[in-house]
């Protein structure tokens, strides 16, 4: 596998750690970090600075009566230590572990969303999406900006646009100052994932007649 270059922005691996991400970012940046070793290693520093805030804090207010009692008793066996305690979701083929979940564990089930580029929608939540997408190799996405953030992770072959290249594990982060092109390499079709916690605003009359039919 080719090097990660273009990874998680550090305030967002805070905000991961402190659960303060939409749910549909969590899944780039959980796919993200099961493949790069420098973000798992900021988000442990993360999780850690998080978890002596949380043992400094003072507590909110005390258990009252047996409520702490029955609270233990409720609690079930004995769990394992640290890190035992939650096996990750197993990779499957380019598919990283998180969305391998996503996908129940079989393969996406594709829908043609024009120009030869196919979606699955993975989970919607108000205005924020995740889906991953099919762009056929040489094939462009038509050029857009973002209401919000859009994030975008390679999952197999690679794109470009006017910010740079990205291949497996690579992640771009737009946001709303952005108006971009990407198109993928030529040869074997680009896979990515693609989180927005808005709706893009395509330039062209097409696409934005599209646009509520691809629930983008
Ligand atoms: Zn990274």
């Amino acid at each position: 596998m080719t090097k990660i270059a273009h990874h998680i922005p550090d305030e967002m691996l805070a905000a991961y750690a402190a659960g303060r991400l939409p749910a549909t970012f969590e899944m780039i940046v959980a796919a993200h970090v099961s493949m790069c070793d420098a973000c798992r290693a900021a988000l442990e520093t993360h999780e850690m600075l998080g978890g002596t805030l949380m043992e400094t804090a003072a507590p909110a207010a005390p258990l009252e009566g047996d409520l702490l009692e029955r609270t233990l008793a409720q609690l079930d066996a004995p769990v394992e230590p640290d890190g035992a305690a939650r096996t990750p979701p197993a990779r499957m083929g380019i598919y990283p572990g998180p969305v391998a979940e996503a996908l129940h564990h079989g393969p996406p089930r594709w829908r043609a969303a024009g120009g030869g580029v196919r979606q699955q929608i993975l989970a919607e939540d108000g205005k924020s999406s995740v889906r991953l997408l099919y762009i056929p190799g040489g094939q462009a996405v038509p050029d857009h900006g973002h209401g919000g953030t859009e994030l975008t992770m390679v999952l197999q072959g690679a794109f470009h646009d006017e910010t740079g290249h990205f291949g497996p594990g690579d992640v771009e982060v737009a946001d709303e100052s952005l108006e971009h092109t990407p198109i993928a390499d030529a040869g074997a079709a680009c896979i990515c994932l693609a989180a927005t916690d808005a709706r893009l605003r395509f330039r062209s009359l097409l696409p934005r007649l599209a646009q509520p039919f691809l629930r983008i």
